[in-house]
């Protein structure tokens, strides 16, 4: 394997590199793990059903469902077999979340946006004497309650995705938002948000600065509230909950997760909080046998330069010569969230880095092959496959992990976080 030394001077070259975490432990799932209760992650998926009433009348599409805010998990069989035409044979079952599908705002950050917004209503809601915890959540549409939130505006700093998510989600339930956007930030995502009544923030500034910015603002208003991607454990509870429905999902497809049938699953990752909470999740649902990657664009390795150095956020990309730019907008962060970082040492598996020229490609193979429209940074997971699958890394964690005999019966997961819904 790679010594650290190695890794970095790649990563400083922005060269794709694939890294195995030494500090991953065995775990128990049910217990708290890296530091963070299981009990938040029980307390996120509550709270989300208790708000389906309420969503499924807000936004109609959830209807079917119930209000349920769920993407799918499909077999993607064409894009398997393409893969083995590129010498890149699959050994086990290639799957697809579709968390670019994912109701009202299309991308992962529904999960967490959305989830981190209810909780405000919630506690805004009770001290307001607006709505008892155990009340029907329909009654938050009554125009009486969109004025009481009305009173209050949530500032949340972003490269488009996560404002959008909030944006949505807060001006529906009626509170003032402003979303403060990075350079990055695409211009269809500012229109969206401008037609949903948020107000939008621009900054010449990258991420963490877009960060500092909203910070900032919230404080100077009494009723400010800031959505803190950087440290925000709500967000991260949000994305967690996803585990109970990853393990109903795998059981309707007929994929056993065990000690003989690996789960690996590949996430991008920007700041960290939707891969990391994810990952949480599934671990606390699947335990060993989860094996979870992060994907980052060579650029913008953010998280793997905190953790292959444990440094976290009190180091970025610039400190090691790296422009922090990228198409995949999504993951233009330069700077990680510690808090995450933190958490993910005992669990994640690794971390790969992938050129902007990988993540195009994917994008077209996902259109031509599988029909879908995904931006360039919810494509990080085909990426990331891809690199590891030649890497010798693989190798090597596959017999560290004692899994040479069962790859055939692995079960891949591709998270597809983002689409291209403009
Ligand atoms: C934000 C985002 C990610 C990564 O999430 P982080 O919480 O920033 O790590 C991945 N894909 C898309 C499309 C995103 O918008």
């Amino acid at each position: 394997m790679k010594g650290i030394e190695e890794i970095l001077e790649s990563m400083k070259q922005a060269e794709p590199v694939c890294w195995l975490n030494p500090l991953m432990e065995r775990i128990t799932p049910g217990e708290d793990l890296g530091g963070i209760r299981f009990v938040e992650m029980k307390a996120a998926q509550a709270r989300w059903l208790r708000f389906m009433p309420y969503l499924a009348k807000a936004f109609p599409e959830t209807e079917a469902k119930k209000g349920l805010i769920e993407s799918d998990l499909v077999a993607v069989s064409r894009l398997e077999q393409w893969m083995g035409e590129q010498g890149l044979a699959v050994s086990g079952k290639l799957y697809l979340k579709k968390d670019s599908q994912l109701p009202v705002v299309g991308s992962v950050k529904a999960r967490g946006g959305i989830y981190e917004v209810l909780k405000l209503a919630e506690v805004i809601a009770s001290r307001e004497g607006i709505m008892k915890p155990n009340e029907d959540h329909s009654l938050l549409l009554e125009d009486r309650c969109k004025q009481v939130f009305g009173k209050y505006t949530i500032h949340v700093s972003s490269t488009g995705n996560l404002g959008l998510s909030v944006g949505t989600m807060g001006r529906t339930l009626g509170f003032q938002v402003i979303v403060h956007l990075s350079k990055d930030a695409k211009e269809w995502k500012k229109k969206r948000l401008r037609a949903c009544g948020a107000r939008v923030e621009e900054y010449e500034g990258d991420y963490s600065y877009a960060v500092q910015m909203g910070r900032r603002a919230a404080k100077d208003q009494e009723y400010g509230y800031f959505v803190d991607d950087e440290n925000s454990l709500d967000l991260f509870a949000g994305y967690a909950a996803v585990g109970f429905r990853m393990k109903m999902q795998m059981m309707l497809a007929h994929r056993a997760v065990d000690a003989s049938h690996p789960l690996f699953v590949y996430l991008p990752c920007g700041v960290g909080g939707a891969p990391g909470g994810i990952c949480y999740g599934l671990k606390q649902l699947f335990g060993n046998h989860v094996h979870c990657f992060f994907v980052e664009p060579v650029n913008a390795p953010c998280m793997m330069l905190g953790m292959v150095t444990g440094k976290h956020n009190n180091i970025s990309v610039y400190d090691i010569g790296l422009s922090g730019l990228t198409e995949a907008d999504g993951l233009a962060v330069g700077r990680p969230s510690a808090f995450v970082g933190k958490a993910m040492e005992p669990l994640l598996s690794g971390a790969i880095t992938v050129k902007d020229e990988q993540l195009l490609a994917c994008e077209k193979e996902l259109e031509e092959l599988e029909g879908l429209l995904i931006e360039p940074s919810g494509c990080a997971g085909l990426a990331g496959f891809n690199q590891l699958s030649k890497s010798q890394e693989l190798q090597e964690y596959i017999k560290r992990q004692g899994l040479e005999k069962c790859m055939n019966n692995a079960t891949h997961i591709l998270w597809a976080t983002g689409g291209r819904i403009e």
